[in-house]
């Protein structure tokens, strides 16, 4: 089997595997990321780059060459209850340099901190390269076997980092422990074609007993429309018509491109998680983004979360594991530090499952009555402001402190 040896080996090329890897590079850390698939093009991933991730980028001098990339920009969003609608967050008034979600494909995102970290001398990046095992040597984790576009290979490193996701393979081999929280919800994701003239700051549709949610990328909506856990059979069973008219039901304005909806081929279902490891990490290894706690959809946070992970990993890793130091506590540390905000986010998802989406899909009503929460924000300008600070940032926002031993040339 052909073996290489590095000093950093990340699995997984998403948000936290990028991230990860183009900060370790940069500290001046030997560094392989490892991403399963041949491109970054998969249509699941979610779209929004919250302020606290433009805000890394910024620190990194990145911002403004990311931003000339097409996007879209949200300063508000806001939710129709039937005929109702109401305005939740508002991210011109927040602490930020950019103080907006943009809009993006996640694949664009990925294409631009790929390009960036390529230019590293210390960075490399294996696509079509599955891990497929650990190498464990006296307790401790020496690297990964993998799958690659030329055969099996082994890829030792003093340091792995697993970012393989919510199905992660690295966890899986780890033995690390998980605690499953659950969630009641699955999604369908598609998209139809959207006119120039509609939407303003709407994001959340909830009426008849059906909830979309509508992200506009520009010349089309990414819809994701939520069911109840396990009922995807059901509403297959009943068949396209009814389901493109149930989400008509719910966004009456999305009915002049429905019919872009041919087949089931068009609605694709992904199965919601969300669950944390007891430890992160292990002698030689440490886990980040969705394979440390994978995350429901809600709120539109879990990239946010895994960048944020990432750069606290650097933060705390990259300099000793440059300098020859690291040590198993040192991998403890990025559990400690990052546990807070991932409990945080966890239970306001749980709660947000369990006391609005829920409800909302029992009730029948046409016209719903938004939660007591939502009326709440809506009534005071001030807590949405709050609120889109609190999304936007996160509740304990990492800035980048980990060494630059190498300049990226954009
Ligand atoms: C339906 C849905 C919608 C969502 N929408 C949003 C949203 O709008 N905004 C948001 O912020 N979050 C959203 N999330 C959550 C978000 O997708 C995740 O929290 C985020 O992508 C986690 O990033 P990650 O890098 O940890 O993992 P991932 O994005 O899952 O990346 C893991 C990477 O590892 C690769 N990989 C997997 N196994 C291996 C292996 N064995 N070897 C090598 N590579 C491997 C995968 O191909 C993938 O590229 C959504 C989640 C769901 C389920």
């Amino acid at each position: 089997m052909a073996a290489i040896e590095t000093e950093c080996c990340v699995v997984g090329g998403g948000p936290a595997g990028m991230m990860a890897g183009y900060l370790f590079a940069r500290a001046g850390v030997k560094t392989v990321v490892l991403e399963k698939h041949g491109d970054f093009l998969r249509d699941f991933r979610g779209d929004t780059v919250h302020p606290s991730t433009l805000e890394i980028m910024h620190e990194l001098g990145l911002a403004e060459a990311f931003l000339k990339r097409p996007h879209q920009k949200a300063e508000r969003l806001g939710g129709n209850f039937g005929e109702k609608h109401l305005r939740i967050a508002d991210f011109t008034g927040i602490k930020a340099h950019y103080p907006f979600i943009a809009l993006m494909p996640q694949w664009d995102f990925l294409d631009f901190l790929a390009d960036a970290a390529k230019k590293l001398p210390s960075f490399s990046l294996r696509m079509n390269t599955e891990a497929t095992d650990l190498i464990e040597e006296d307790g401790r984790i020496a690297g990964v076997r993998a799958a690659g576009p030329k055969g099996d290979i082994e890829i030792r490193a003093k340091l792995t980092i697993g970012a393989d996701g919510r199905h992660s393979t690295v966890r899986d081999r780890s033995g690390l422990k998980v605690l499953d929280i659950g969630a009641p919800i699955d999604v369908f994701w598609f998209r139809v074609d959207r006119d120039p003239e509609q939407g303003e700051d709407v994001l959340f549709n909830a009426a008849a007993g059906r909830i979309v949610v509508t992200i506009d990328r520009g010349d089309y909506w990414q819809c994701t429309y939520v069911i109840a856990k396990d009922g995807a059979p059901k509403i297959r069973a009943a068949g396209l018509d009814a389901f493109r008219r149930s989400v008509i039901d719910a966004v009456p304005w999305l009915a002049p491109h429905i019919d872009q909806i041919a087949s089931w081929d068009d609605v694709k279902l992904l199965t919601v998680t969300v669950d944390r490891l007891e430890k992160w990490s292990r002698p030689g290894l440490v886990m980040i983004g969705d394979s440390a706690h994978a995350m429901s959809p809600v709120g539109g946070v879990g990239i946010n979360l895994a960048i944020q992970d990432a750069v606290a990993c650097a933060n705390l890793l990259s300099g000793p594991l440059a300098a020859g130091t690291l040590t198993d506590a040192d991998l403890e540390r990025v559990r400690e530090r990052r546990l807070w905000p991932t409990r945080v986010v966890q239970f306001a998802q749980v709660q947000a499952h369990r006391l609005i989406l829920t409800p909302l899909l029992k009730s029948g009503r046409r016209d719903p009555q938004p939660p007591l929460f939502i009326r709440v924000i809506s009534a005071l300008p001030w807590l949405q402001r709050r609120f889109a600070s609190w999304v936007g940032l996160g509740v304990r926002p990492e800035h980048v402190h980990s060494p630059r031993a190498q300049k990226a040339c954009l």
